[in-house]
C-alpha cells in the first residue's frame, strides 16, 4: 500500500521543540508511522522564535483573525510576536506544498497548530473555540487538518 504523507507538529513526535525545551509526545500518533511517511514540523521555531521561549497565546481572537491583523500573539512578557507566528505559518504552507502534504495534525491549544481550541489569551487554563495561526492558514489553502485528539 503506497503510504501517505501528512505533515505533523513536531513536539507529537517528540521532538523537543515546545515552548519550555519539552515535546508533546502523542503515542497515538506515532502509531501513524506504521503506514504513513509523518513530516514535523514546528512553526514557531520556522518563524524565528528560540527553543525554550517564553509561553505566547492569542490575544483578542483566533488565528483567523492574527491573519486578518485583527489580532495579535503576544507572549507572556507582554512582547508581540505576531509577524512571527504568521512567518511560520507562511513557511509551513510551503513545506506542505513542496511535498504535496495533504493532511495537519496539529497539537492540542496550541496558538499555532490547534485544530479546534485555543487558550484565552489571559495565560489561565481557559479556551475558545478556533483555531491556531498555522492551522488556520493550512485549511484556508485545501489542507485538511486534525487534532492529536482525533
Ligand atoms: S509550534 Fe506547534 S510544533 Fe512547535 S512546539 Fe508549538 S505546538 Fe509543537
Amino acid at each position: 500500500m503506497k503510504k501517505t504523507m501528512k505533515l505533523v507538529s513536531a513536539c507529537l513526535l517528540g521532538i523537543k521543540c515546545r515552548w519550555d525545551g519539552e515535546s508533546n509526545k502523542n503515542s497515538k500518533v506515532m502509531k501513524f508511522l506504521d503506514n504513513e511517511i509523518l513530516i514535523p514540523v514546528c512553526p514557531e521555531q520556522l518563524g524565528g522564535l528560540p527553543t525554550p521561549r517564553p509561553r505566547q497565546e492569542i490575544k483578542g481572537g483566533t488565528g483567523k483573525d492574527v491573519l486578518e491583523k485583527k489580532a495579535k500573539v503576544l507572549n507572556e512578557n507582554g512582547e508581540d510576536v505576531t509577524e512571527a507566528f504568521i512567518k511560520g505559518a507562511e513557511e509551513t504552507l510551503k513545506i506542505a506544498r513542496f511535498l504535496g502534504a495533504d493532511e495537519f495534525i496539529g497539537t492540542s491549544h496550541s496558538p499555532s497548530c490547534s485544530c479546534f481550541e485555543i487558550k484565552d489569551g489571559t495565560f489561565s487554563v481557559r479556551v475558545i473555540k478556533g483555531r491556531g495561526v498555522t492551522a488556520e492558514l493550512l485549511k484556508q489553502n485545501g489542507i485538511k487538518i486534525k487534532s492529536e485528539d482525533e
